[in-house]
């Protein structure tokens, strides 16, 4: 269903291939939110690509800090040199990182950043003398990553499938889905009721085998951004200290601005353990992404024979120059402002979308992470078609429109039929038409 021809100029046979044999059209050029292909065609970039663009595309500041960098010294190992860019960008994360979180391990992606956080934990354990400590709770549904350790957290069974047998099985708990639940509860009881399903499986696994527990503060794809009640994460947050088991966030998705706060941890005052960042982080100028931890956590894994985990690319100048640039620029133009501001007004308009179409279920998110679920009805809401295939044909119609928003295959694995909308943090009031006009006519 997601094909899309090949456009003139772009007929060669491909040598590259990704998930399937289906081909896209062929980037020209991008500027801001807008992307065009070889043809000239324009599309709004309304998922930032996934979730990535966060400053929009060619920002003139970035490309020539990244110049400057290219010109002066475009890689040198961490073995054998340290780096002002990537020293500079440790302590300005360390500096907006929240708490005690001030220690910054660079890779180049979110499952190496989560994958990172699996490693540091077990040997913050074994440096601790607590070598029973093994398993790592996370949520279902949920996305953590690709790379075997990031999958074995990840709450998404089909991803799994072929590589069960070669994977550590780690325990998950339901994902805090409180707009489905149709009890009496409050919010506030709602959220205690999730997150005390944590605390009944550290019992249930035994809490000296459990290093600690992953969450996305809001979902990205695999619940469409999905908040929990305010309730939740205090909850959480303390389950995790009575039963002395580390707190991981996940905010490969969420951090560097996308939700209004630069860490989405800081709409609920809390403080992780550890925390996974990338997308957002060089905006998709580069591929960078990192783990934040206290000195208390790895002061401890350093003391004890190191940190055995690393990759070559790791703190490459390159990067974090555009690492570096890209925060300039949201401290600059004041894009975590506008994230908040862009995002609720957005949200809005998307919420009087369903009172047009029934089959908007529900509307949710935080700053300029947003989705909409697609629903039969709002009594029932279950999905659209059984295969959750609505969103992928929304997605479909909107991209021949010249409107890209973000969509997941779900094959039952996923809850719901969403879609995401998310643009990046520079979008204002006046493009959102670009967005809705295409919206409306695919939903139509
Ligand atoms: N964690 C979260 C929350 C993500 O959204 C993603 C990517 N969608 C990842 C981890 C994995 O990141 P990457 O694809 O860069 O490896």
């Amino acid at each position: 269903t997601h094909d899309i021809k090949s456009p003139v100029g772009h007929n060669r046979e491909s040598r590259l291939f990704y998930q399937s044999r289906s081909r896209r059209p062929l980037i020209d050029r991008a500027e801001g939110v807008y992307m065009w292909d070889v043809d000239g065609k324009r599309y709004i970039d309304a998922s930032s690509g996934a979730m990535v663009s966060n400053i929009g595309h060619s920002d003139p500041r970035v490309i020539a800090a990244m110049n400057a960098q290219l010109e002066k010294a475009s890689f040198a190992y961490r073995l054998h040199f340290e780096n002002d860019a990537a020293e500079n960008l440790a302590w300005r994360l360390a500096e907006r990182a929240p708490g005690d979180l001030e220690r910054v391990f660079f890779v180049s992606g979110g499952s190496e950043a989560v994958e990172s956080c699996i490693k540091l934990a077990r040997q913050y354990a074994l440096a601790k003398g607590q070598a029973q400590r093994t398993k790592i709770i996370s949520r279902f549904p949920s996305y953590h990553g690709s790379t075997l350790g990031a999958l074995a957290l990840t709450g998404y069974t089909p991803m799994h499938a072929p590589f069960a047998p070669m994977m550590v099985d780690q325990p998950k708990i339901p994902a805090p889905t409180c707009y489905l639940d149709r009890d009496d509860l409050s919010d506030h009881d709602r959220g205690i009721k999730y997150a005390n399903m944590l605390e009944a499986e550290i019992i249930k696994q035994g809490p000296e085998t459990v290093l600690g527990f992953i969450m996305e503060p809001v979902g990205g794809a695999a619940t469409g951004a999905l908040v929990a009640p305010d309730s939740y994460y205090g909850r959480i947050r303390e389950i995790c200290d009575q039963y002395g088991i580390l707190l991981i966030y996940d905010e490969v998705m969420t951090g560097a601005g996308r939700t209004g706060k630069y860490f989405a941890c800081e709409h609920w005052g809390i403080t992780p353990d550890i925390l996974a960042v990338s997308k957002g982080l060089a905006a998709g100028y580069a591929p960078l992404g990192a783990m934040i931890a206290p000195d208390r956590i790895v002061g401890p894994v350093l003391d004890h024979g190191g940190f055995i985990h690393g990759y070559t690319y790791a703190g490459n100048p390159l990067a974090c120059a555009a690492g570096n640039a890209v925060l300039d620029v949201i401290d600059e133009d004041g894009l975590l402002e506008n994230a908040a501001a862009s995002g609720a007004a957005l949200k809005a308009e998307l919420s009087k979308l369903s009172d047009e179409f029934t089959m908007i279920g529900d509307v949710r998110g935080k700053g300029l992470l947003l989705a909409v679920e697609l629903v039969k009805d709002r009594t029932s809401m279950e999905p659209i078609d059984p295969k959750h295939m609505a969103a992928a044909r929304l997605v479909d119609i909107a991209y021949d429109k010249g409107l890209i928003i973000y969509w997941r295959r779900t094959r039952g694995g996923y809850r719901g039929d969403h879609v995401m909308v998310c643009p990046p943090m520079t979008i204002k009031p006046e493009q959102f038409d670009d967005i809705l006009v295409p919206l409306r006519a695919a939903l139509v």
